[in-house]
């Protein structure tokens, strides 16, 4: 399948150039030529299948004039190599653990999808040498760099904003070496991003070497979010009920493949848009005006977002229309102050430890659930486990989360970065001098 550019439809890409470049040349992102329509025998049979099984139908259903059924299976069995299981929490709220994976958060799996298919890809050629930048405000870090570890042929440069991540994904992110280092920038998230988009428009730098991105625009990272709404599903008990899902967002990401999941026949009946304060996009549905802003710290640091980048895909999803989007999203702000209270209710009343971002998707769902009339259930996502953010945690509970022991041996590692400044001239200088 082709891949165009949301900035203009011309501009296209064939998967292996989609994936291998993250962004357009024009600067938009890549959306698939055609959202695939799922067969309704695949959609009644989910229970009957793996999680993998469902996740290679799917990815096929994108990348099967591109990848072979064989290297495609093979793709999703080393990447796909831990569960998405579906929690009750109480009554008809339900949530979706994603914090199985090696770093403990949902973008394992984006990443380390992305990672298989972008060397599945370069081995094609083999003299390429793949320089993957990435910006992070959080958990892509070092999710990506798990995904990528010792990838033959490719590096990876992480760029996050020092003192805003936790001190565990600090050490996630800057304990790892090999192939993988840490730029440590002066400044907030939005100025990693804007470095990052910088450096891809910069002739100089893409003339000379490959440079790939990783975070939540490169559409080989969307693709594989599809997957675990399906697996989702088809976990749930009931599937009379009209089904909602409530994602906690920040660059969207994770809502645009849900929403990719609904078009391709997952019969969600309304998608919540869960954000902290940086709620430019529930703001824009309630006002029908889009305003960025420089974004504001929160205890759910990974949401912390004031630009959202794949606002530009749900806009080519909805046409540019507004009620469309109302049709299929409803939003909602949520305080830290909420998801402190959250966490605390739901640890006395239900015995579940939910992490800030989870708790903000909590208390989203269940505030959307209670002005519904249909019979419904509802699935929020716990995006991260809680144990990555004990400090904020431990806030409101008596005792600590439980630190899962993949995370505890980075944390006896040595932080190692380079430090940078905003200014986009001590990037490329960097750039133009590291790589070869
Ligand atoms: C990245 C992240 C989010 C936000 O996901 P988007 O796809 O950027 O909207 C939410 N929670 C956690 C823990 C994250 O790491």
């Amino acid at each position: 399948m082709d891949f165009y550019s949301t900035n203009s439809n011309g501009c296209r890409a064939n998967a292996k150039n989609a994936v291998l470049q993250g962004l357009a040349s024009d600067g938009g992102l890549y959306m698939p030529a055609e959202i695939p329509s799922l067969s309704k025998h695949f959609l009644d049979n989910l229970e009957n299948l793996s999680f993998q099984e469902i996740a290679f139908e799917i990815a096929k259903s994108f990348f099967s004039s591109d990848i072979n059924d064989t290297d495609l299976r093979g793709i999703i069995e080393s990447a796909l190599t831990f569960p998405a299981p579906v929690v009750n929490i109480h009554d008809n709220i339900n949530t979706l653990e994603l914090f199985h994976g090696p770093t403990l958060a949902f973008k394992d799996f984006g990443a380390r999808f992305m990672a298989r298919t972008m060397s599945h890809f370069l081995n094609e050629n083999e003299k390429q040498h793949l320089t993957i930048l990435v910006a992070t405000s959080g958990d892509t870090g070092s999710a990506v760099a798990q995904g990528f570890l010792d990838c033959p042929n490719i590096d990876v440069i992480i760029l996050y904003p020092a003192g805003k991540v936790s001190k565990i994904q600090e050490m996630q992110l800057t304990t790892i070496g090999h192939n993988i280092t840490a730029l440590e920038v002066n400044g907030t998230f939005d100025d990693c991003q804007r470095l990052v988009k910088t450096a891809f428009a910069d002739k100089n730098l893409t003339e000379k070497f490959l440079l790939g991105s990783a975070n939540s625009i490169n559409i080989a990272r969307l693709i594989p979010q599809i997957f675990y709404y399906f697996e989702a599903y088809k976990q749930l008990k009931n599937k009379k009920l009209a089904t909602f899902f409530a994602v906690p967002s920040g660059n969207f990401g994770n809502l645009t493949a849900c929403l990719m999941a609904k078009i391709m026949g997952l019969p969600i009946e309304k998608i919540i848009a869960a954000t902290n304060i940086n709620d430019v996009v529930p703001q824009y549905l309630e006002s029908g005006v889009f305003s960025p802003h420089p974004s504001y710290q929160t205890i759910a640091n990974a949401m912390d977002v004031g630009n959202p980048s794949n606002f530009a895909r749900l806009q080519d999803i909805c046409k540019k229309d507004l009620n469309t989007m109302r049709n299929y999203l409803w939003g909602l702000k949520v305080t830290d102050d909420e998801a402190l209270q959250a966490i605390k209710e739901v640890k006395e009343k239900y015995n579940y430890t939910l992490d800030p971002h989870g708790a903000m998707g909590y208390v989203a769902l269940s505030s959307y659930l209670k002005q519904v009339s249909i019979p419904s259930q509802g699935i929020f996502l716990e995006t991260a486990h809680p144990a990555k953010f004990g400090d904020v945690v431990t806030k409101v509970l008596t005792e600590n989360p439980a630190i899962p022991e993949r995370l505890a041996t980075c944390l006896n590692g040595k932080k190692e970065t380079i430090k940078i400044s905003t200014a986009y001239i001590d990037l490329k200088e960097y750039l133009l001098t590291t790589i070869n």
